[in-house]
């Protein structure tokens, strides 16, 4: 099978590099030409853990390659994938999909035989009726079915997210387009992997309640916990009572300073607006967004609290910048509320990621970054943790003790526990543990 993945991101790059690993010839596209020149040269321009083994396999085994040009890719494939990016639209928060009509519209004029163009990006109901009409008005004749095909991935496990997935859905009505779908997810449909086939608007709408479900259910965890912290319960232990009701289920029950990332922001407040033109108030979604937004900066509070009611003149050292660990993704990490936050309460901030530093440079540009956690405590007044890298779960806490100046740690991912932390002589605060 010959696949074309428009897009080369977090999601195009690792299906792509996956798909050539099942087999499949795989050309990878974009339009961001320095992007694709480092590809070419093997330089990977994200961090995902095991990424640069997989492409650099495929790349040898001549299965993968990287262009900035539609022609031959699509003009030879099978199936054309749509990786863009959907970022939400300024002003109504809507799924901003000029990215994805501007790839139907490069597509449309290259298409030769039978070809399928599955739908990755995240995209509203009905979006894929406008690709498939955008694309039939420039080529009336062409032979082509659209089908949404969403991504579940995980940034930090995404190679093994993709390759065993705990479904792939496929939303179409073409049986032709069925059958090419089955093709290209052949090696896990061996591996029994469901393949859920539903209608496309289905599919579409799917992705978006899968999301702002787990947005919920992190939501719902995070007002627990400040019950908890009012009520003298470790929240930690109510997530583990309540998680082992299988109809309930453990993931996504972490009390912390609230979701960020390349999605749950953005499809939670695309769907909210989807529901808004449709004419049905999505209350339940609208409120997890309005928690999530004030409870990034409260966090803030937090440590002031912890520093005794101010932070003037002091140092917070912050470690953890991305999102989540294990990716140098930071689009709506809560740091980036957070340290402003921090700032304009009157404390510098200094901070160690890491993977996250060269983007924090670029978001926050005038932060003070370290190079390891150790360089990042000195001398400061607290050490908050933001981002729970296996790093932070084993550092020495000894050591960080006699190099602080005031034995404070705030950790807003509860890697630590309670007692041990007084037992070393830290005043400790987590969230949700009252
Ligand atoms: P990204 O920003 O990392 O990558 C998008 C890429 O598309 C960029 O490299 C950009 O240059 C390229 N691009 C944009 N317009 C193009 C065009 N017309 N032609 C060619 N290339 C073009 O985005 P991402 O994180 O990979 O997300 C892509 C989609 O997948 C989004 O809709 C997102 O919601 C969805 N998704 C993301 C994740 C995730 O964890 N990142 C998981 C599931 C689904």
């Amino acid at each position: 099978m010959h696949i074309a993945m428009i897009g080369t991101g977090y999601v195009g790059l690792v299906s792509g590099a996956c798909f050539s690993d099942f087999g499949h010839e795989v050309i990878c596209i974009d339009q961001d030409a320095a992007k694709i020149a480092q590809l070419q040269r093997g330089v990977i321009p994200i961090f995902e853990p095991g990424l640069d083994a997989l492409v650099a396999r495929n790349v040898e085994a001549r299965r993968l390659s990287f262009t900035t040009e539609f022609g031959n890719a699509v003009r030879s494939a099978g199936a054309v994938f749509l990786a863009v990016g959907t970022p939400s639209r300024r002003g109504d928060g809507f799924a901003d999909l000029s990215f994805v009509y501007d790839a139907a519209r490069d597509i449309a004029p290259e298409i030769a035989d039978f070809t399928v163009i599955a739908t990755k990006s995240t995209v509203p109901v009905g979006t894929n009726d406008e690709i498939e009409a955008i694309i039939r008005k420039l080529r009336p004749q062409a032979d082509f079915a659209v089908v949404s095909n969403p991504e579940f991935l995980r940034e930090g496990a995404a190679i093994e997210d993709f390759k065993h997935p705990d479904r792939v859905v496929v939303g179409t009505e073409d049986e032709r387009a069925r059958r090419v779908m089955r093709e290209v997810y052949r090696p896990l449909f061996i591996n029994e992997t469901p393949i859920l086939f539903t209608g496309r608007r289905a599919a579409e709408l799917i992705k978006y309640a899968a999301n702002a479900f787990l947005a919920t259910k992190i939501t719902f965890i995070n007002e627990m916990a400040d019950l908890c912290e009012k009520t003298g319960v470790d929240v930690q232990e109510v997530a583990r009572g309540m998680g082992l009701d299988r109809r309930i289920a453990r993931q996504f029950l972490h009390a912390g300073p609230g979701f960020g990332g390349s999605c749950f922001p953005k499809d939670t407040e695309a769907l909210r607006a989807i529901g808004r033109r449709h004419g049905v108030p999505l209350r339940i979604v609208e409120t997890v967004i309005d928690i999530n937004s004030t409870r990034k900066s409260a966090m803030a509070g937090k440590v002031v609290g912890a520093c005794g009611g101010s932070l003037e003149g002091k140092t917070i050292a912050v470690l953890g910048l991305t999102f989540k660990p294990n990716t140098d993704d930071m689009r709506e990490a809560p740091s980036l509320a957070l340290v402003p936050a921090l700032i304009a309460q009157g404390a510098r901030v200094r901070a160690y990621d890491p993977h996250g530093a060269a983007e924090a440079r670029k978001l926050l540009p005038t932060l003070d970054t370290a190079s390891d956690p150790y360089a990042c405590v000195a001398d400061a007044d607290a050490m908050v943790i933001l981002t729970e890298w296996d790093e932070f779960r084993a550092l020495d806490l000894d050591r960080v003790k006699a190099v602080l100046k005031s034995p404070v740690v705030v950790d807003l991912r509860n890697i630590y526990r309670p007692s041990d932390m007084s037992a070393r002589g830290f005043r400790y605060f987590g969230v949700g543990r009252g």
